[in-house]
């Protein structure tokens, strides 16, 4: 089921008008939404904002949004953002803040006791973002711009965020070019626009909400590093994913990685974006592939047959989809793809099986970030079903992408993209690690056939999953017997292989 996005808002704080900075802060790498991404500090609406009085502001959800902006960036940074909160002495801030997480006392009560009163006119309306449909958590964020009008400075408290800073906008472009961080699509938007904008504040505002993306419209075209696009598409994917993310990558010449939909609907919002992209001057050089299960080729032969162009793919994959799909050329492990135009855009064909036996990841060389397909996902479990499935290979795979040179982010088949790969990758690593310790554990107690380990190692997970269960068991049985840990004596049975 696609999530239905939740109300939220976030402050875009800037100060020095001579030299302008704006504030910034790292999301912890242990939250559920964007984490180990930067972004601007905010939340989601809480009921009480709905009772706050804001003055000078006539629109109703405007005023809640403000009150719920000011109350998140006051509990995630110690500032408030309201005239004549700078000459409460700053122990008074530090204790309301304290008594707000402990939940002693309400914001309202705060304002109330303190006589102090929300300004709508000081917090400008900067955009409103809806995060896009493949995400499994989703806000409608309503963006509000305002100056530092006294001394406070702020403080973040680790936890949710693990890091804030005052930083240039330029600076802050140019570590997202370099690779070094994440930003999501509205974060870098912002981020672009101060850095293009904020010596002449009278034009942020309109430059902000300029495009339609900022403005509550589809926002599914992400540039998540230079030259590298996500498009998700809706596809007849497993649950909890509903959608497949379609990879647009280069300059003047773009390469479509999975055009995954079998849907038209869904084929014609890839054409309306690919479309922009042309009238940017640019062309469609060829389409590759991630692997051939279906819901990663469905648009395959739609888009070849409406470019002219043609399909790439392991030699393992278009074996597969012989019949289906026309695979052109094959793409062998290590392949380097490269683009004219744009020297440090550099994607390594990485042959990654375990998943499927011709699957390819594609490995960014100057910024380390990889495109995974169904090898590591941000949403829902891999699937290793056997025999085209195979566990071993898998985590040789895995292990793989952990000796990368350089490994910074993850943009699997499915979710949002992982800011974090490394973390993610040893969290896979160490499920799967413990799955099969516990296979062992199983047979090791006596369990010899699959109808008596899956429900001993599966203690966790539903029995109507349970026929999942035994496909994974399987894959991890052939693992083990490979590894000469365990013996099968028969069809069916499997016992320690040190036992008789
Ligand atoms: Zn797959």
């Amino acid at each position: 089921m696609i999530a239905i996005p939740k109300n939220a808002a976030a402050i875009l704080l800037l100060k020095d008008p001579q030299d302008p900075k704006v504030f910034w802060v790292k999301r912890s790498e242990k939250l559920m939404f964007m984490p180990g991404f930067h972004a601007f500090p905010g939340g989601q609406v809480d009921p009480e904002d709905l009772h706050t009085p804001v003055i000078n502001c006539s629109d109703e959800e405007g005023a809640i949004m403000r009150a719920a902006a000011v109350r998140e960036f006051f509990e995630e940074t110690g500032v408030l953002l309201i005239e004549g909160a700078g000459e409460l002495a700053s122990e008074t801030r530090k204790a309301y803040r304290q008594a707000l997480h402990e939940k002693s006392t309400s914001f309202k009560a705060l304002l109330e006791t303190e006589k102090l009163v929300i300004d709508g006119a000081t917090l400008e309306a900067s955009g409103r973002w809806v995060t896009p449909p493949m995400a499994p958590r989703r806000f409608d964020t309503f963006f509000y711009l305002t100056w530092l009008a006294d001394n406070q400075e702020p403080h973040i408290e680790e936890g949710e965020l693990t890091e804030g800073e005052w930083i240039r906008p330029l600076d802050a472009y140019a570590r997202w070019q370099s690779g070094e961080i994440m930003m999501a699509p509205p974060t870098l938007h912002i981020i672009q626009t101060l850095a293009a904008n904020c010596h002449q504040p009278g034009t942020l505002k309109p430059a902000l909400v300029a495009i339609s993306r900022a403005t509550n419209g589809d926002i599914r075209r992400m540039e998540f590093k230079p030259g590298f696009f996500l498009w998700p598409v809706k596809t007849p994917t497993l649950p909890p994913a509903t959608h497949t993310n379609c990879f647009i990558i280069g300059g003047k010449e773009l390469l479509v990685i999975d055009p995954a939909s079998p849907y038209e609907e869904e084929q014609k919002t890839l054409d309306t974006l690919l479309d922009g992209f042309i009238a940017e001057g640019r062309r469609v050089r060829e389409i590759i592939l991630t692997h051939h299960h279906p819901d990663h080729v469905g648009g395959v032969n739609y888009l070849s047959q409406r470019f002219g162009v043609g399909v790439a793919a392991h030699r393992l994959a278009a074996e597969r989809l012989a019949g289906q799909v026309k695979v052109t050329r094959f793409i062998e492990d290590n392949e380097l793809i490269e683009f004219d135009d744009l020297p440090d855009l550099r994607f390594r064909a990485l042959h990654t099986p375990g998943h499927t036996r011709g699957h390819l990841c594609f490995y960014e060389e100057t910024r380390g970030y990889v495109v995974t397909g169904d090898l590591v996902v941000g949403i829902g479990t891999v699937v290793i079903d056997p025999p085209e499935g195979n566990m071993k290979q898998y985590f040789n795979s895995l292990h793989r992408l952990l000796a990368l040179p350089k490994l910074t982010s993850l943009y699997g088949a499915h979710g949002p993209a992982i800011a974090n790969a490394r973390l993610k990758i040893e969290e896979y690593i160490a499920h799967r690690t413990a799955r099969e310790d516990k296979i062992f554990a199983a047979i090791e107690a006596g369990a010899t056939t699959l109808d008596e380990i899956v429900p001993a190692a599966y203690t966790d997970v539903k029995p109507g999953l349970h026929p999942l269960a035994r496909r994974s068991t399987i894959a991890h049985l052939e693992k083990l017997v490979e590894e000469e840990r365990v013996k099968q004596i028969s069809d069916e049975r499997f016992i320690l292989a040190n036992d008789r």
